[in-house]
C-alpha cells in the first residue's frame, strides 16, 4: 500500500516539475526529501524517525531544503511531529494524499503544513509515476473495518471504501497499454469490494472477470484476502478465468481458536482450515500463504505449538511473520500485563520461520520435472552469471539460467531443482 501511494506521489511531483534522485551520493542536488511511512510495526516507525532525524542535520548546512513527513506515522501523529521534529515543513497524512500537489506549492512559498485529517479526499486524475517493472499495484479498496485488537490499519487508513470499478478499470487499461503484464490489485481485504458505499452492486469476482476480458496476454493479482470473505464466487472465478493466478494470500495470525477470539479475528482454526482445505481441492497447483503472529498477549507455550501444527498440516507455501509488536491506540496494547517477553517472542519468531522454511521447501519439491509458465521480471549479468528470474502463475520464483535478457516474457520452462526460496529451471 505504501508503494502504491508512493507511485502516486511521484505522478503528482512530475506534474509539478520535480526529479527524482536516484542516489544517495546526488542527495546535495536535492530540494525536497520525503518520506512515506509506515506504522505496523515499531520498527519500521523507528526507522522513518531516525532517516528523518539524518535529515534534519542535512538541513542545518542546507536551510533551503524542505522535508515532508508523510503516511501512517504522519496520520497518527498530526502536528505532534513539528514539535519533536522541528525542521519538518510537511506532515501528511494517508487521508490527504489527494491534495499532496497543494501542499508542497505551500511549503515552497515558505509555510509550515499539517494535513492528517479524517475525510477522505475525492480523487484526482494524476497520472501515476509506476516503478520500473512488469507488476503494476492497482488499489481497489482503502482501510479496514475488522478492527483486529493487535491492528493500527482501522486507525491509520480509516474506515474500509472500495474506489470506482470505472477508474479501476480504466487504471488497468492503461497499465497494459504502458506494457506491463501483470496487475495486483491491492487491498487490505480485497474480498470485501463492493460490499460498503457506491458500488454494492460490484464484487471482487465480478471485478475480476471485467479485467481478465480486457485484451492482450497479462496476469491478475489480488492481495490481501480475509479467510471468511472469500465466495465460492471468487473461487470460481480464479478457475475459470485464464489471467487470474492460482494463489490466494489469505493470513490466519494464530492456529489458536482462543488467540483468534482475543485477535478479534471473525474465524476459528477449524474454519480457516475447512477453507483452505476447499480451495485446494478446487483449484490446480494453487499457492497458499499467510502471516503468523508470534508471542500475542497471553499466548500460551501449547497455543504456539497450535500455530506450528497447523502450518505443517495445511502444508502452507509461505508466510510472513512477525514477533507482536504493541501499537498504541489498539486494544491489545493495553493488555500490558498479558505481555510476552522479547526473549519469548523472538524465540517463537524463530520456530515459525523455522517451519515456514520447511513448508517452502516442501512446496517447491513438488514442482521439479514440471513444466510451467514463467514471466521473467529481472536479469542479472553480474560477474558472468546471467541469470534471468521470473515467477510462475502460483508466484514460485524461479531463476533460469540464460544469457539473453528476456524481461517481460513469458516463456515456458522445465523446473530442474528446489531451493527454500525459489525454483531452478531450464527454457523448454
Ligand atoms: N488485512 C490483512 C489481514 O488481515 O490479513 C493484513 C494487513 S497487515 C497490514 C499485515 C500483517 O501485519 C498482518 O497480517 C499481521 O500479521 C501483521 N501485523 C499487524 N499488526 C501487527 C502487530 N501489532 N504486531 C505484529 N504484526 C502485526
Ligand atoms: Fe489490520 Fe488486516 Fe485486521 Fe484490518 S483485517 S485490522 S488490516 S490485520
Amino acid at each position: 500500500m505504501n508503494k502504491s501511494d508512493t507511485e502516486k506521489m511521484l505522478g503528482m511531483l512530475d506534474f509539478l516539475g520535480y526529479e527524482q534522485v536516484f542516489e544517495l551520493k546526488n542527495k546535495d542536488s536535492a530540494d525536497l526529501f520525503i518520506v512515506n511511512t509506515c506504522s505496523i510495526r515499531q520498527l519500521s516507525e523507528d526507522k522513518a524517525f531516525s532517516t528523518i532525524g539524518l535529515w534534519g542535520k542535512w538541513k542545518r548546512t542546507r536551510p533551503e531544503i524542505k522535508i515532508a513527513f508523510c503516511g501512517c506515522v504522519a496520520q497518527q501523529n498530526g502536528e505532534s511531529v513539528f514539535k519533536r521534529m522541528p525542521y519538518v515543513d510537511l506532515v501528511m497524512g494517508t487521508h490527504n494524499i489527494n491534495e499532496f500537489p497543494d501542499l508542497i506549492k505551500r511549503i515552497e512559498a515558505g509555510e509550515k503544513v499539517c494535513a492528517a485529517g479524517d475525510a477522505p479526499i475525492d480523487e484526482k486524475d494524476f497520472e501515476i509515476k509506476r516503478a520500473k517493472g512488469t507488476n503494476a499495484w492497482i488499489t481497489i479498496t482503502e482501510g479496514c473495518d475488522n478492527f483486529c485488537t493487535y491492528c493500527v490499519v482501522p486507525y491509520t487508513r480509516g474506515r474500509e471504501r472500495s474506489r470506482n470499478p470505472e477508474v479501476i478499470i480504466k487504471e488497468c487499461k492503461d497499465v497494459l497499454a504502458q506494457g506491463f503484464k501483470e496487475i495486483t490489485l491491492l487491498g487490505q481485504n480485497v474480498d470485501s469490494y463492493g460490499k460498503k458505499g457506491d458500488f454494492t452492486d460490484w464484487n471482487l469476482a465480478r471485478l475480476l472477470r471485467e479485467i481478465n476480458a480486457l485484451e492482450g496476454q497479462f496476469r491478475i493479482r489480488f492481495t490481501t484476502s480475509y479467510p471468511t470473505d472469500i465466495t465460492d464466487e471468487l473461487i470460481d472465478t480464479v478457475i475459470e478465468s485464464d489471467k487470474i493466478c492460482e494463489c490466494f494470500h489469505i493470513p490466519m495470525q494464530s492456529g489458536s481458536s482462543e488467540v483468534l477470539k482475543k485477535m478479534n479475528r471473525r474465524y476459528d482454526k477449524e474454519t480457516y482450515c475447512k477453507i483452505v482445505k476447499k480451495i485446494r481441492e478446487k483449484v490446480k497447483d494453487v499457492t497458499i500463504t499467510s502471516d503468523f503472529i508470534a508471542g500475542f498477549p497471553g499466548e500460551t507455550s501449547a497455543q504456539f505449538q497450535e500455530t506450528l501444527d497447523v502450518m505443517k498440516e495445511l502444508e502452507l507455501d509461505y508466510s510472513n511473520t512477525a514477533a507482536y509488536s504493541p501499537r498504541e491506540i489498539t486494544v491489545a496494547a493495553k493488555w500490558e500485563e498479558l505481555f510476552l517477553s522479547d526473549e519469548v517472542k523472538s524465540e517463537r519468531l524463530v520456530r515459525l520461520n523455522n517451519q515456514t522454511k520447511e513448508n517452502c521447501l516442501k512446496s517447491n519439491q513438488k514442482y521439479i520435472g514440471r513444466e510451467l509458465e514463467v514471466l521473467v521480471d529481472s536479469f542479472d549479468n553480474h560477474k558472468g552469471k546471467n541469470i534471468n528470474t521470473g515467477r510462475t502463475r502460483n508466484n514460485k520464483i524461479v531463476h533460469i539460467e540464460h544469457d539473453k535478457d528476456i524481461v517481460g516474457e513469458f516463456v515456458n520452462v522445465k523446473i530442474t531443482g528446489a531451493k527454500t526460496w525459489y525454483l531452478k529451471g531450464e527454457l523448454c
